[in-house]
């Protein structure tokens, strides 16, 4: 089976699929940048990835993490 491959918009590095996040409203359901440089410009690109659409994906995120720490919470409540 052949990997799927993107070239990243800020490293112009090609990459497998999964090294980019998942963001639903692009063409091909991935970030234009890879997951490295999505961590280590997230901060100065947050305005940018702001406009094409990253606001629903961090709250996606967000929302994640307070489900994951929720059902966490329960696990260690199980335990004891
Ligand atoms: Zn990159």
């Amino acid at each position: 089976m052949e990997v799927e491959t993107k070239r990243c918009r800020y490293c112009g590095k090609e990459l497998p699929l999964s090294e980019f996040y998942k963001l639903k409203i692009t063409k091909d359901g991935h970030q234009s940048y890879c997951r490295e440089c999505m961590n280590t410009y997230s901060r100065i690109r947050y305005k940018r990835i702001i406009s094409f659409g990253g606001k629903q994906m961090l709250r996606l995120r967000d929302m994640r993490s307070r489900y994951y720490h929720k059902k966490k919470a329960k696990q260690d409540e199980n335990k004891s």
